[in-house]
């Protein structure tokens, strides 16, 4: 029998579907899988709302048989508000009639599968022995990166910095009841990231908050907040002393301020980026070359991540009898 239904998933379940430490395994494979060439993704489409701050994206890709597409938007301003930042859904297709199989609260996709591909790199890029993190920020992004990290490395120490201390603060309380970790807020960014094996920035910022005179030899960043070529987290001094792997080197080329900023003042060149992610998890190039040597993951979030996702999550729900099903419409 012909049929039409669509499986919808709530930010809960999803919650539930996608445990942290299967996405890093996943995201692993994705990332392998767009680096040999087997998918299609074109550089997302932004547009920036007529209030001048907020966004409209849509994020479409291909990843071997799965059709999907991630539509958000961004909201930096709903902090104090009820919201996230990124609201939206993930759409996932089948391949033989191109039937809407499932759609997706996007909110905790994006929550889990950047954080995951940070975990990735942290795997592949930190020092094994990496016991003290520091995370910049305190928002959804900072939460499930200390989860990522926990899962790869054996962190004793985390150190949390935020723009207003209070968030900082509640943070550290939170995660200390959530994870069992040792968590202590710092009044500085810099007080956070001194002694750092482990850096995760995870701020709107759209200038500088980490500074590359502050990073301990050895140190290894994930750097997710900024996602536009004219914002950054990092300063050039930091990106300099790095070495530097991307999720993907055509979004990097377009969309990363932390690369395009010092590359347009002439104090890097294209060749400081050394790799993507696909090619450290493929064996091609190495993710550290020694332990004193500081690197840097930057992540700009793509479109593969969030429909390997969400073939995960549609997989796991029909087993587990999780989402709720819903007649949209297809047949002639
Ligand atoms: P939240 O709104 O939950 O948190 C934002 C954080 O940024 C808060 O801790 C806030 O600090 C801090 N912040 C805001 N403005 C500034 C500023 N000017 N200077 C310093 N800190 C600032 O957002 P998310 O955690 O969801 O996302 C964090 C960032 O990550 C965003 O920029 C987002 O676009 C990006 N992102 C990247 C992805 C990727 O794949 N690379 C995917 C998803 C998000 P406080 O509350 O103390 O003011």
């Amino acid at each position: 029998m012909s049929d039409t239904r669509t499986l919808v998933v709530s930010h809960a379940e999803v919650q539930r579907l996608l445990p942290m430490a299967d996405c890093i395994d996943l995201m692993g494979e994705t990332l392998a899988t767009l680096t040999r060439g087997d998918a299609l993704l074109p550089l997302r489409t932004i547009i920036r709302l007529p209030d001048g701050k907020n966004l409209f994206a849509a994020m479409p890709a291909v990843l071997g048989e799965s059709i999907g597409a991630k539509v958000i938007t961004v909201f930096p301003g709903n902090e104090g508000t009820p919201y996230e930042s990124h609201i939206g859904v993930v759409l996932y297709f089948e391949p033989q009639h191109g039937r809407l199989q499932a759609i997706i609260d996007a909110s905790s996709v994006t929550a889990i599968r950047t954080a995951a591909v940070s975990g990735l790199a942290t795997r592949l890029m930190a020092r094994e022995d990496a016991s003290e993190l520091a995370i910049l920020g305190s928002g959804v992004q900072a939460m499930t990166h200390l989860e990522a990290v926990l899962c790869v490395r054996p962190i004793t120490q985390v150190r949390v910095w935020s723009r207003h201390q209070q968030n900082a603060v509640t943070f550290a309380e939170q995660a200390h009841k959530r994870f069992g970790v040792p968590v202590e807020s710092t009044p500085t960014a810099e007080a956070a990231v001194r002694g750092a094996h482990v850096i995760c920035t995870t701020t709107s910022a759209r200038e500088p908050i980490l500074l590359g005179d502050w990073l301990a030899p050895g140190a290894h960043i994930n750097a997710v907040g900024a996602s536009q070529r004219t914002t950054r987290e990092l300063d050039t001094a930091a990106v300099q002393r790095a070495r530097l792997i991307v999720d993907r080197r055509e979004s990097a080329m377009a969309e990363s301020g932390d690369f395009l900023i010092p590359l347009n003042d002439g104090d890097i060149t294209t060749e400081h980026i050394r790799g993507e992610l696909g090619d450290v998890v493929l064996g091609r190039v190495p993710g550290r070359e020694h332990p004193e040597q500081v690197t840097i993951f930057k992540s700009l979030g793509l479109a593969v991540e969030d429909i390997a996702s969400a073939r995960f999550i549609y997989e796991r729900a029909r087993s587990s009898g999780d989402g709720t099903w819903l007649e949209i419409g297809g047949l002639r």
